[in-house]
């Protein structure tokens, strides 16, 4: 599955986000199997009201929404990639996420100290960026010197290794993260592997007071702002709320939101934009036994679409008997759909679109 890693520096509203997110898992655990693998580790089910659309025209026994991970990476100081606070332990962990959601204090409270004495989002921000960029130098230079004989051997994986790593090399001595190099698709795979703590994407996630999370604050604004500028993601939240959330039944927070100007929770909007920032896309399988959701990464074929359910439908994979959502919807379900003419059997090459129902037929 896909991993998002909260990070963010000491007594920003991490903690409380993460703890609102795992409540919020569990008390929704009748609905999905839901785990929590290790107390920083949690699964959440990532919001689809298609699904739900769905499984109520197929009268489907189950629901299984599609999960996303989140783990919490406490341990983030000025000098981690030096080994101060947690140090190595956190980079270890940041690198085996896919995207950083990065929690930035924007709300004022003087019973909350901040480490630096002042709060300053954007200049926290940065803070965090250093120590990812220095780390990441730190290991290239490693790196350099020991692929340095593979390379002189003629190796053509490590010439191209060593070219990736001194392009990032040359951006992070210039301050930029590893993330704004440009890299071609030929590249890509090999870039992936040098697993760059600064090339991750960046969701930041602005922490605000109760009372400005559905307008933010002047502090949200410049996050917002420096978020564009870098290509980076933000979301405005209010970790109190969600808090607050966590521990009130549906339909008491569906008021408690309304009440406070607020359409979707933050969690939601915070997975979401987690979905988005990953490219991620879903497609559903639907059947009276079970209506299911199913993350892909955007442009995914058909058989490897197949293959997220089981490696089998992946090899034996034969076509992809397909309904757009909306047809799904329109024609009352897959007989209709047919019928009408609505459902496609694509091969594969078929590049599977989000929202699609898809039934796969393949060889055992
Ligand atoms: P962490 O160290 O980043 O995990 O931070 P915590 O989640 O433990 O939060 C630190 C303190 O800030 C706790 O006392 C929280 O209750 C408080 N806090 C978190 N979010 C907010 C907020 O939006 N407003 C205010 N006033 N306090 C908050």
């Amino acid at each position: 599955g896909f991993r998002m890693g909260i990070v963010g520096l000491p007594n920003v509203g991490k903690s409380t986000l993460f703890n609102a997110l795992t409540r919020t898992a569990a008390a929704q655990a009748a609905n999905f199997p839901f785990c929590t693998i290790e107390p920083n580790v949690g699964e959440v089910a990532v919001p689809d009201t298609r699904l739900y659309t769905l499984a109520g025209i197929a009268k489907s026994a189950n629901i299984i929404p599609t999960r996303m991970t989140f783990v919490d990476i406490a341990g983030l100081v000025k000098g981690a990639s030096k080994g101060e606070g947690l140090g190595n332990q956190f980079l270890a962990n940041i690198r085996e996420v896919d995207a950083i959601a990065h929690v930035l204090r924007c709300f004022e409270d003087e019973d909350v100290t901040h480490v630096d004495g002042r709060v300053d989002p954007v200049s926290d921000a940065e803070t965090i960026e250093t120590e990812l960029i220095i780390a990441d130098m730190e290991s290239l230079e490693k790196r350099l010197q020991n692929i340095s004989r593979k390379v002189r051997g003629g190796d053509k994986e490590a010439v191209q290794q060593e070219r990736l790593m001194k392009a990032a090399l040359a951006k992070l001595e210039e301050g930029q993260p590893a993330r704004m190099v440009e890299v071609e698709p030929d590249d890509r795979k090999a870039w992936n592997m040098l697993q760059l703590l600064s090339s991750k994407p960046v969701l930041y996630v602005c922490n605000v007071d109760e009372a400005e999370a559905a307008t933010g604050n002047a502090l949200s604004e410049k996050v917002a702002k420096m978020a564009d500028e870098q290509g980076n993601a933000h979301v405005v939240i209010s970790a109190k709320i969600e808090e607050e959330i966590s521990q009130l039944e549906a339909d008491e927070a569906e008021m408690f939101l309304s009440e406070l100007g607020l359409e979707e929770a933050g969690l939601d909007r915070l997975i979401k934009a987690g979905y988005d920032l990953l490219n991620l896309e879903t497609y559903f399988t639907v059947g009276p036994k079970e209506a299911r959701a199913w993350t892909i990464p955007r442009g995914t074929l058909a058989p490897q679409a197949a293959g997220v359910i089981h490696g089998d439908f992946e090899k034996g994979f034969i076509r992809a008997e397909t309904v757009a959502y909306d047809d799904f919807v329109a024609c009352q379900g897959e007989q209709g759909a047919k019928e009408a003419g609505k459902m496609r059997a694509e091969g594969k090459t078929y590049e599977v679109k989000d929202g699609d129902v898809l039934h796969f037929l393949f060889n055992t």
